[in-house]
Parts: structure tokens; sequence; C-alpha cells
């Protein structure tokens, strides 16, 4: 059994920045404070870590408060800004998802800093969840290592037999997503359809590097390798 755990902003879809448009906008609406001047930094991180350093920023207190209604604003508006952004599924997934969904001997799930229900709009938009029956999220840990154990006791629960994390596979675009494979003693990819190019990708040494799903073969080649 081979376990896949996919990263979802700039692995399987683009969103064009819906995401942090509706974090802006539930600051906006929650706190009243505009949040559009920041450098804090989105890409590979968790929507938990993301929303602690905007807190911060805006001198609100991070409390389960908060939090909660940020959380609430975040996901009304984040089906309207999808809407608003020109996004799309990337290159290859949909083709990659039917054929891993097809085989018996690999389950799919996610590995994403996204909270849950914000993965679930964003992958429900381009109708391609069904694909994915478990997953770790952002909901909770500002360190995606912490997303990553939780993203592998789903997938023990969802299948309910032992497996070491060595047959698990983590794909993502950041040099985060592959650090955080690296931490669960995964089998790590990199794929070059986010904003990291493929140097800097290289540099965190992923077991295998691919520009985009369109030619699937090498990651088809290291899941299903015998040894696994
Ligand atoms: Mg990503």
């Amino acid at each position: 059994m081979r376990i896949c755990l996919f990263d979802i902003d700039g692995t399987l879809i683009r969103s064009g920045g819906a995401g942090q448009l509706a974090f802006e906008n539930a600051m906006e609406v929650v706190f009243g404070i505009k949040t559009t001047n920041h450098s804090i930094p989105f890409r590979g991180r968790t929507d938990r870590a993301i929303m602690g350093d905007l807190f911060a920023y805006c001198g609100v207190e991070n409390n389960h408060q908060s939090w909660q209604l940020f959380l609430k604003a975040y996901l009304d508006h984040l089906p309207g800004c999808m809407d608003e952004r020109d996004g799309d599924v990337l290159p290859g997934v949909v083709d990659l998802l039917d054929q891993l969904s097809q085989r018996q001997d690999v389950a799919v799930g996610l590995l994403t800093g996204n909270v849950a229900e914000g993965a679930q709009i964003k992958l429900g938009y381009f109708g391609i969840a069904h694909y994915f029956h478990f997953g770790g999220y952002g909901d909770h840990h500002p360190q995606r290592e912490l997303v990553a154990q939780d993203a592998v006791s789903a997938a023990r629960l969802h299948l309910g037999i032992p497996f070491e994390n060595k047959q698990v596979c983590v794909i993502g675009d950041t040099p985060h997503d592959i650090r955080c494979g690296r931490a669960i003693g995964a089998v790590v990819v990199g794929v070059c359809t986010g904003s990291h190019s493929a140097n800097e990708l290289a540099a965190t040494s992923p077991d295998l590097l691919i520009e985009t799903f369109s030619q699937p073969e090498p990651l088809l080649e290291v899941l299903f390798r015998e040894h696994l």
C-alpha cells in the first residue's frame, strides 16, 4: 500500500490569490482592519500560522474567540473570492488523480495548510474534492510538520491497516512541503507549478522533482518502486 498526500495550492490548483483575498476580507469585516500592505508570507504555511502573523500585525489578540470569528468570515468569503479570481486546476492533475483512484494499492489524501473546510471549498470549486478521503489540515498547528503527523494519523484511521511512514509520499510545491515530508520519514516529491523555481526546490533535496503532472511517469515510478 502507498499513501499519497497532496498539498493543494500550487500543487493541485491555483486559486489566483483567492485564499489571501478571503483572509484580508475577513480581517476587514471582523476587526475593521485593512491588511493589504503587509508582507506576511502565505505560501506553504498553515492557515493557523498565517492568521497568527496577521493578528500580531494588526494588534488583534490571538485567542479562541478571535480565531472562530475570523474563521467563519474567511469561509463565508472564500467562495466569492474563488469566483472573483482566475484560478484553475494545474496541468495533468485530474488524469493523475483518475489513475491513482483506480488502483487498489494506493490511498490518496491531503496534507495542506488550508483549514479543512477551506480545503473542501477550494477543491469542490474545481470538482476534485471527491478524490480525497482523509487528510491533515491547517486548523490547529502553525507548524506544517505537525499537520504531516495528523495526515498520517488520518490515513491510519481511514485505512485501518498498519503501514510504515516510508510508504507515504508527500507531494508539494514549496520547501515547507519538502521539509515536513522529510520530518515524517516520507518519500518527498516537489512539483514546480507553484511559486518556487526548480532550483529553489532542488536545494531542499526532494527524492524527485517534476515540472508538472503532465508527465507523471517519474512520479508513478517512485510511488510504485518495489521496496516501498
Ligand atoms: Mg502549496
